[in-house]
């Protein structure tokens, strides 16, 4: 179990306020200065040699994607950092954590990365639904502001940094990177096509780096304690330390920050006080957010809680948003309501994703009741495959990957309840097809 001595996130739970003097005496803003003047690339290189991948889901390396920015920005065309506070995956919450409990971990990342990447300014793009959050993040902001660590010669660097928080409107689309920009820039939140990436043409069309809260609110930490310190933790090409939020049928669901790569059982039976009703009554885990496959148990109990440990059995890290289901669960039914939430963000733009997700979404309606043909089951399949990877962005994927899991992972409990509605409680499609 991780030690106290080594997490980054010291209030986490909020026993202590998240203003800046208690923030300074949790180590914060402590000489800032001496940090930036490393330099822009002995930063990146600390990140990259501290093995941090991205914490926003996709997982890519974060000090790489820090150095695709251009290192001699013109002047009519800064580079942008935009953090990425649009925590909206179904189990995802632990961004609002950072940010209501901890806000100058992030602030002072933001000055850090924007430092490393020559950016002019950041912008933190926050889910509309956080407002308290959003109040709490403000005030941070305006607390640095008045004590010189943002703005012109920010923390005494010489350095003019600005940092904007902005609120969005509620979109889960808003969370996909393209999306987000579009939507800073006041227009429709719909992603676009890419290339050209965001750090070729961005915000207002400037070079541009989206990271997630999480990513950022880690690198002042890393450079204090050293990347060989936080790349002590996890296994190879999974390092570091990550939040994990754990919701569903375990005793105590939690958000707590643990060692990468631990293992599920452990992880549960630490923090969560175990499976409800003990491990005989899990069924099944999504174990990073809504929009990855689901893992039954037999997989995932020794499964290591990391990028390549979970991509093994079939599904992904995602956000660390642990979602545990036990046998109580009408999984059916569970994944129906995720189908339908990804028809609704849907953004409409692209038609296998605008008219995939609603009939993939009342296809899983008819399977959850029953009411629909065994070949049917096939059929859902091959329409999966046939949005997944032909999208714009990510949504397609995320709203094909449940089904797909559920289709492999339960296939029998689909064909019971068509053969029960039928009367026929004895009949497997092969079985029918005969
Ligand atoms: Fe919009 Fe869906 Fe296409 Fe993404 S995949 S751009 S959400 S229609």
């Amino acid at each position: 179990m991780l030690a106290d001595k080594d997490r980054i996130f010291t209030n986490v739970y909020g026993f202590q306020p998240w203003n800046l003097d208690a923030a300074v005496m949790r180590g914060d803003w402590d000489n800032t200065r001496a940090l930036l003047q490393l330099g822009p690339d002995t930063i990146i290189d600390r990140i990259k040699a501290s093995g941090l991948r991205g914490r926003g889901g996709a997982g890519f390396p974060t000090g790489t994607k820090w150095s695709f920015m251009p290192k001699a920005p013109k002047p009519d065309r800064p580079n942008f950092l935009v953090i990425n506070a649009d925590e909206s995956e179904p189990g995802s919450c632990k961004d609002r954590e950072i940010i209501r409990h901890d806000p100058h971990k992030l602030i002072e990342g933001a000055l850090i990365a924007g430092f490393a990447m020559r950016a002019r300014a950041a912008y933190i793009y926050i889910r509309g639904e956080y407002i308290r959050e959003a109040e709490t993040l403000f005030a941070a902001i305006a607390e640095a502001y008045a004590k010189g660590l943002l703005g012109r010669n920010a923390c005494g660097s010489g350095y003019d940094f600005d940092v904007f928080a902005h609120r969005g409107a509620g979109a889960y689309i808003c969370g996909e990177e393209t999306a987000m920009l579009e939507s800073l820039e006041g227009k429709k939140g719909q992603p676009r096509l890419k290339p050209p990436f965001p750090a070729g043409a961005g915000l207002y069309g400037c070079p541009t780096t989206v990271n997630n809260v999480e990513s950022i609110a880690v690198v002042p930490t890393i450079l204090r304690r050293s990347p060989e310190w936080f790349a002590s933790f996890g296994n190879e090409n999974n390092k570091g330390t990550k939040l994990f939020q754990i919701s569903g049928h375990v005793n105590r669901p939690c958000v707590v920050e643990e060692a990468m790569s631990i293992p599920f059982r452990e992880l549960i039976e630490k923090h969560c006080g175990g499976i409800r009703g003990g491990w005989d009554n899990l069924l099944c885990v999504i174990p990073g957010g809504s929009s990855v496959p689901l893992v039954k148990a037999e997989h995932i109990i020794d499964a290591p809680m990391d990028f390549d440990g979970l991509k093994a059995v079939g599904s992904g890290l995602g956000t660390a948003a642990v979602i545990v289901m036990d046998k109580s669960t009408d999984v059916v039914r569970a994944i129906s309501r995720l189908s339908y939430f990804y028809k609704h963000e849907s953004c409409g733009q692209c038609t296998p994703c605008r008219e995939g997700t609603g009939w993939m979404w009342r296809v899983m309606e008819r399977l959850r009741t029953g009411d629909a043909d065994l070949s049917e089951i096939d059929t859902l399949q091959q329409v999966t495959k046939q949005v997944e990877g032909h999208t714009i962005c990510a949504l397609g994927d995320a709203a094909a990957w449940p089904i797909q899991g559920l289709i492999k992972n339960f296939r029998p409990e689909l064909e019971r309840r068509i053969n029960e509605k039928r009367g026929d409680s004895s009949l497997s499609l092969q079985e029918a097809a005969e």
